[in-house]
Formats: C-alpha cells, structure tokens, sequence
C-alpha cells in the first residue's frame, strides 16, 4: 500500500509562511476568545494538523468532534492516540439517542441513501444538532476547511462569521494537499490510516468511500448525490471577513 506521506507531501512555495500565519491566527484568537474557544476536529488529515499547531504552541484552544454513531473504527480509534500524543482531551459530542432510534426505526438504517431531504435530515440529528451543542457558550471554533476541498469551498476565508454571530477560524484556509502532507511528514502527526486507503476526505461510514484516480478530493462523499447537495449543513454559505494574523 502506497502511504499518504509517499503520495501526497511536497514542499511547496511558501509553505513555511502560511504556517506561521495559521499559528499567528490561532494565537490571536486564543488570546481573544480565552476560554470560549474549541477547535471542532473532523479527524482528518488537516484537523490532525490544526491540533499538532494548537498542542505544540500549547495555545489554549480546546478541542471537540462529533461522534455520529456512524464513524469508521480506524477514525474513532485516533481519539485515543491523540489524546495520548498531545496531552489534550477531546471532546466527544454524540446524537441525542432517542433522536438517533427514533430515526432508524422509522426511515431504516439506509435513508441517507433514499434522498437528499433523508441524507439532511440524518446529518441534522448526527451533526448539526450536536455541533449546536458543543459550541454553545463558545465564542469562537477552529476548522480544518480548505478552499482547494471542493468547488463550494473556493471562497473559504482565513476567518468569517457564523450565523450565530461567532468567529469561525480556517487557518489551513488556502493550504494545498501537497502542505497538510508536508506538515503531517515533518512532525510526524498521526493520522486516520484510512488516507492510506485513498480515502482523502472521511465522514462517516455509509457516507464515504475510497476515489480512484482523477476522481475528485470529495468524490467519496455521498457520491450517490448531484455535487450541489454534498454538504452536511455544518459549514453554509459564509459571511466573510479576511483578517491578517
Ligand atoms: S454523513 Fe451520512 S451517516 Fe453521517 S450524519 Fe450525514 S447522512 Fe448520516
């Protein structure tokens, strides 16, 4: 098996600045948001690299996931080991159990699949709905976003606004595949062994699966969907605000 590493880190132009401007904006805004700000880790290759820079400058960023009841063994299995690595405890941020029953009993454990309205309405009780919980009474989150992920991230900003009037940080915002490679290389981060397996982008298990080659970065997500619906509501259209850190 080809590993991630070997496939994918280069060092390209510029990378050593644009970490120190993901670290500068990571720094401000712990400083700004002290206490009322959480990194929300998808457990992906750029969020391992987001909680390597946030544990290494030990910035005071907590940090959260939202276990679905849906993730791959591989992806739940880093938890522990990032736990372990970096002294952090993440937080795990689970459905509300009889929303989750509730749901499957009545529309089966395959709706995702039936429509778009199915596949929204589970990301709503596995994901949004959780999210909500975990930033509440945050005045700041962390992401992994890339404007190089997918056609509907190409705009994605260094920082914007959410919908409920917190600052939304994507410090890994115009890193290339090629840098998160390249970071994950040099510090030795540990990482979802699924990348090995051609899995660039992981979700949960009915929802992702291996691209082949020429496939595109999120073409194992819901690819049973027209490319417009393939988001899970988490990240929406944005409300920009470019900030130098
Ligand atoms: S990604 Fe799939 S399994 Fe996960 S919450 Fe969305 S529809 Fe449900």
């Amino acid at each position: 098996m080809n590993r991630a590493i070997d496939l994918y880190a280069r060092p390209t132009p510029g990378f050593d600045s644009r970490v120190a401007h993901a670290l500068a904006q990571l720094r401000l805004a712990a400083a700004q948001h002290a206490g009322r700000i959480v990194q929300t880790t998808s457990l992906g290759a750029e969020d391992m690299v987001v909680t390597d820079l946030i544990a290494r400058h030990r910035l005071p960023i907590a940090l959260a996931t939202l276990d679905t009841g849906q993730l791959h063994e591989q992806t739940l299995a880093l938890i522990p080991r990032i736990e372990a690595r970096f002294g952090l405890k993440v937080e795990r941020w689970q459905p509300r159990a009889e929303q989750a029953i509730h749901f499957v009993a009545r529309h089966g454990d395959t709706a995702m699949r039936r429509s778009v309205e199915l596949r929204q309405a589970c990301c709503r009780l596995r994901k949004l709905e959780p999210l909500a919980r975990a930033l509440a009474g945050r005045s700041a989150w962390v992401t992994g976003l890339r404007r190089e992920q997918s056609g509907s991230r190409v705009e994605v900003p260094h920082e914007e606004t959410d919908d409920q009037g917190r600052a939304k940080l994507n410090p890994l915002a115009d890193w290339s595949w090629a840098d998160v490679w390249h970071y994950i290389a040099q510090h030795e981060v540990p990482y979802n062994p699924l990348h090995d397996a051609y899995f660039p982008s992981i979700g949960c298990e009915p929802c992702t699966r291996a691209i082949a080659v020429g496939e595109d970065f999120r073409a194992g997500r819901w690819w049973w969907e027209s490319e417009s619906a393939k988001e899970c509501g988490l990240h929406p259209s944005r409300n920009t605000k470019e900030v130098t850190a």
